[in-house]
């Protein structure tokens, strides 16, 4: 069983491997015989192949992995991850871009091999291989703290026991790989329909044209100007990268050897080189041993695309969703939620290998309400199985983060999570459950105002206000519960 519930278990990881899936004949025992036969000798066959190289499986592990057990993350012995503007990170949740000589490596400037063994990522590997909790992998150790399943444990329950030989082989050679990457996080630029509010002009080009029309006004204030001035500046930089000859070369080379490709945006379905790479490892057959991750809003729909994608060996489909009806419209205009709905409908019935998860943005203005959500998505799909929702933490901007709520509200959704807990126990997903205590957790070891508290409350005061000045709306009317937020003086 994994984390997303009892349907997607045996029948997922099965497909993942190329496994067949066959049962035995009903009261047959002899079969079952078989059966264990079979495994006995495949462990042996195993365990011989891996001594003809000089070490058993129990070596390995014991000297490269247990040490460490705690500590290693594979992320940077496996993974690649761009930046909108192509600059490359460890992964979404590093608060790290890599550099060369002080400057950005970059997806659309510098060769696989300048990107895969560059100074920085070997120093990486090599300090995560010394037992070191890395501080640009904070938002992983801090949600951990808090028992959520962090990045860092999913991609080391996917990949970490597969690839004991990266390890090794890093220490072996100062943090060098020759093994390639297998897997690939894609954020091609900023093009999006949305301008949602925990977002920013690094990751929408709606956000940014807003940005630029109230440039005066934002800069005028010190709390605005803190908060966007970075990623605006970054966003005007964002150039076609992801169409270059030299992004084109890393994803050939890269291709055959891919076992997942995580696309995010921006909106992928606006992208056109999200197309011509998904093109290419169709053409080239790369897409048949690919999970292919999306995220998108999912505000229009693309038969074309969705046809296309239906094609890999398995699609996971995250569309974002931050709360229900009008709570998200406010939240990620200008999305139509009816509409989105009714896309969310269509996308169950496309192949079954396409699973559909709910992709949710945590943050001060709906941790009240992604109760609700859960309750519709149980709603929504009849005769199959319901669609889990995910808690995406929002760590940035802070003055967003949840735990700044005033301790009145924190005990209220405590109250709140803590009874949907107890009577919806039945159907809710473990990853679910997973993220309700993470809240309630969270909520409890903060409940007492500090100093940095109410000036971030005050922060998120200030941007509320002057986004539904510039947007005409009102968050006191979609939010009448959450109002006591905005009397912070
Ligand atoms: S520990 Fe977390 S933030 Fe750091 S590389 Fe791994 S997944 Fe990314």
């Amino acid at each position: 069983m994994d984390e997303v519930g009892f349907y997607f278990s045996i029948e997922r990881m099965l497909l993942e491997l190329g496994v067949k899936h066959r049962y035995t004949r009903p009261y047959r025992p002899q079969t079952n015989g078989k059966v264990e036969r079979f495994w006995r000798t495949g462990m042996k066959a195993t365990e011989k192949s891996i001594d003809s190289q000089g070490q058993t499986m129990n070596t390995l592990s014991n000297s490269y992995i247990e040490p460490y057990h705690k500590n290693i993350c594979i992320i940077p012995f496996v993974h690649i991850a761009s930046r909108a503007d192509g600059a490359v990170h460890l992964c979404c949740r590093s608060l790290k871009v890599l550099e060369e000589s002080s400057k950005p490596l970059s997806l659309g400037a510098n060769s696989l091999d300048e990107i895969w063994n560059g100074s920085e990522i070997k120093a990486v590997r090599l300090s995560m291989l010394k037992g070191r909790k890395l501080p640009e992998c904070r938002n992983c150790w801090n949600e951990e703290k808090n028992g959520k399943k962090s990045k860092r444990i999913k991609e080391n329950n996917s990949f970490l026991k597969f690839n004991y030989h990266r390890l090794k082989s890093a220490k072996d050679n100062k943090g060098f790989l020759s093994s390639l990457p297998l897997s690939l996080e894609l954020k091609s630029g900023n093009s999006c329909n949305l301008k949602c509010r925990t977002c920013n002009p690094l990751s929408s080009s709606l956000w940014q044209k807003e940005l630029k029309h109230h440039e005066k006004q934002w800069k005028s204030s010190s709390i605005l100007k803190s908060a966007y001035e970075d990623a605006f500046h970054l966003s005007k930089q964002i150039t076609k990268w992801h169409e270059t000859d030299i992004f084109f070369q890393t994803i050939k080379k890269i291709s055959q050897n891919l076992k997942l490709i995580y696309i995010t945006g921006g909106e992928p379905l606006l992208i056109k080189s999200v197309s011509q790479v998904i093109d290419y490892l169709i053409k080239t057959d790369a897409y048949k041993n690919i999970t292919l991750r999306i995220n998108s809003n999912i505000t229009f729909w693309k038969s074309a695309f969705f046809n296309k994608i239906s094609q890999f060996k398995l699609v996971e489909f995250y569309p974002s969703l931050d709360a229900v009806g009008e709570k998200n419209d406010w939240l990620r205009p200008p999305s139509q939620f009816s509409k989105i709905e009714k896309h969310i409908e269509k996308l169950l019935l496309l192949s079954s290998n396409v699973e559909v998860k709910i992709e949710c943005t945590v943050s001060a203005y709906n941790v009240l309400y992604i109760t609700e959500l859960i309750e519709w998505t149980r709603k929504l799909a009849k005769n199959i199985p319901p669609l889990p929702v995910y808690f995406n933490i929002l760590h940035q901007p802070e003055f967003q983060h949840f735990s700044l709520l005033t301790k009145s509200l924190k005990q209220k959704v405590i109250k709140h999570y803590t009874i949907f807990k107890q009577e919806k126990k039945e159907m809710l997903y473990k990853s679910e459950i997973e993220g309700i205590n993470y809240v309630i957790n969270t909520l409890k070891s903060s409940l007492e105002d500090t100093e940095k508290i109410t000036n971030l409350r005050r922060s998120l005061k200030e941007h509320t206000i002057t986004l539904d000045r510039w947007r005409k709306e009102n968050f006191s009317s979609v939010f009448p519960e959450l109002v006591e937020l905005l009397n912070q003086e």
